[in-house]
């Protein structure tokens, strides 16, 4: 694709990033908002940072991805976050997704078993003045033991069924967005309701997200 002098303008690059994000189903006004505020360029860095603003999934360290903007906008309504929840995420990553919901929530935790992705999130969540956000290396399948029950969960690796401690951190009421499936295969973008007894499963679209996998990583 050639670059015309419209892209290079941080408000119109700004306007076209959100137009995409839109039109693809985000239309919940605080998910936007957010969207608005944090740069993805921020979380995307050598080769691929100047495709930042386009809607697609990027390669990170450690072989992992930076999920695509309007699917972690979808993911993000679907979650439907009240400013006094806390919430946790399975898979920082680049740190974007988490950066997004601290704008929503009252506190996120945050856990990769990559140890390098969760040193460099740190230092992008100090750099961004985003101080609601704890990122923690460990294996998100066992949840986060010692902060639950959560508000909320997101998990942005995808998983054989919706593992059962993240089920079980969950709060009465409380919500988690999974993609569920196996990984070479479609997957399908669940939500999960707790209920008084028992859980609610809705199915929201296929989606394609690389694996959860058990253990941390030695790096
Ligand atoms: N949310 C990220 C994208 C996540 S990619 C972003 O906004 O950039 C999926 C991430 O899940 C990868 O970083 C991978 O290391 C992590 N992951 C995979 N299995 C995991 C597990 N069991 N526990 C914690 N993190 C895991």
């Amino acid at each position: 694709m050639t670059e015309t002098p419209d892209e290079k303008d941080p408000a119109e690059r700004k306007m076209r990033f959100l137009f995409a994000v839109r039109s693809r189903g985000v239309t919940d006004a605080r998910v936007l908002n957010a969207m608005e505020r944090i740069d993805r360029g921020a979380f995307v860095k050598g080769l691929f940072a100047e495709r930042a603003y386009e809607d697609m999934p990027l390669p990170i360290a450690c072989g992992q991805t930076i999920s695509q903007p309007s699917v972690v906008g979808l993911m993000t309504q679907a979650l439907n976050i009240s400013p006094r929840d806390k919430v946790l995420e399975v898979g920082t990553g680049s740190g974007y997704q988490a950066a997004i919901l601290s704008q929503l929530a009252r506190r996120v935790y945050t856990v990769d078993r990559h140890r390098r992705l969760v040193r460099e999130a740190t230092e992008l969540f100090r750099a961004l003045g985003l101080t609601n956000i704890t990122a923690l290396a460990a294996d998100g399948s066992f949840g986060l033991p010692e902060q639950a029950p959560f508000d909320r969960i997101l998990v942005t690796a995808a998983a054989e069924d919706p593992p059962g401690p993240l089920l079980a951190q969950l709060k009465i009421g409380g919500i988690m967005v999974v993609p569920v499936g196996q990984t070479d295969a479609v997957q399908n973008l669940i939500k999960v309701t707790r209920l008084e007894q028992g859980y609610d499963y809705e199915e929201l679209r296929p989606v394609r997200f690389v694996p959860l996998v058990e253990g941390i990583g030695a790096d």
